[in-house]
């Protein structure tokens, strides 16, 4: 076997602070299975446990995402056995074998890679939360979805537009606006200054029914801005910054406004949570509604390259680390 490696991180701050060193292979005790990673998920979660801005046991081993092959299972393990492959969240995978739950451990359908299943574990179980789960969608609804070709967006979006709702995208080029169109948007919003005036002109004066926002700080405003009476203000992320607080007087003053700020761990609590999101991710992606894209890839060694990568804002579709 070779020498096992980790990207460790001993104090928050810039890119530079993760470190490839090499550490121990930990055995899998009760309930856990130990997996060789042929891929890592990057995920934005990643720079904010990096940065600071949520807080991250020190030292560690960062990373929320990744699959590869089982190589031994600890007590009372049934679930994966040696030699399955697996695609899985949890913590501390930017690392050459991971040891972790094997309750989080989704097999990996014939057909799709250990590098799909980890570009598609988190970010597809997260788009699967936000359309059937935080607030399931009906046909016929308008949403807005911001970084339409992000990581998130790239498999939000086409799959939103599935199951028949008009999908507004916002987003910094007019390259990204091309392929949000491309991937089943309806319009997009090209530049942020004027999202909301241009929502309205779009739905003569109605607004969206759900504005999907992963962006946080800089999109707030304009999210709420947005809304339809009774809109879904669905804050899932802060690519530019915390969002600020919002005031019950200010939801009801845009119409009897909801706002949620959902994690997935939160939707993965029951037994049965993991099989139901991966039946429906990886159905999603067999019947090509979703695609695994994958934007970058890097060297796990270079997962500082990576983090530099997807906060330049820069990034499509997932970006994977190779082991
Ligand atoms: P993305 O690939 O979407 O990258 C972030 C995108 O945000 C950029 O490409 C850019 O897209 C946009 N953006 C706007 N402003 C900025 C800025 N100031 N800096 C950087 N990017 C900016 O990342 P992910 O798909 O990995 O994650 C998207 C968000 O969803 C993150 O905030 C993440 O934490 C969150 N998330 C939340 C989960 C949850 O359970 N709540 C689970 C998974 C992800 P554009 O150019 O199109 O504007």
């Amino acid at each position: 076997m070779t020498e096992a490696h980790a990207i460790r991180i001993n104090e928050t701050g810039g890119p530079d602070v993760l470190k490839w060193e090499p550490v121990e292979i930990r055995q899998p005790g009760a309930g856990e299975a130990l997996v060789r990673q042929e891929a890592v998920g990057l995920n934005y979660i990643d720079t904010y446990h990096r940065s600071g801005l949520y807080p991250y046991p020190m030292p560690g081993t960062l990373g929320t995402e990744g699959a590869g092959i089982v190589e031994a299972v600890g007590e009372g393990v049934t679930r994966v056995k040696p030699g399955d492959r697996v695609a899985y969240v949890g913590g501390g995978t930017y690392t050459t074998h991971y040891t972790g739950r094997a309750a989080t451990m989704m097999k990996l359908p014939d057909g799709v890679s250990c590098e799909q299943g980890a570009a598609l574990a988190l970010k597809g179980l997260t788009a699967w939360m936000l359309l059937f789960k935080v607030r399931p969608v009906e046909a016929g609804e308008t949403a807005l979805a911001w970084a339409p070709v992000g990581g998130v967006g790239s498999l939000l979006v086409p799959w939103a537009a599935s199951l028949g709702l008009r999908v507004i995208g916002v987003t910094s080029t007019q390259d990204k606006a091309d392929k949000a169109l491309a991937s089943g948007a309806s319009d997009v919003i090209v530049g942020y200054d004027k999202v909301a005036d241009e929502v309205m002109a779009l739905t003569d004066g109605r607004g969206v029914d759900i504005s999907y926002d992963s962006v946080g700080k800089s999109s707030q405003a304009a999210s709420l801005a947005s809304l339809a009476v009774r809109g879904w203000y669905i804050s899932f992320g802060n690519a530019s910054g915390n969002a600020a607080a919002v005031a019950p007087g200010q939801l009801a003053k845009i119409g009897s406004g909801v706002m949620v700020r959902p994690s997935l761990f939160h939707f993965l609590r029951d037994p049965g949570d993991i099989d139901r999101g991966a039946a429906a991710v990886f159905g999603a992606l067999r019947v090509g509604t979703i695609k695994a894209e994958i934007g970058q890839r890097f060297a796990l060694k270079d997962a500082a390259d990576a983090h530099r990568a997807i906060e330049s804002g820069k990034t499509v579709g997932a970006t994977v680390m190779t082991v």
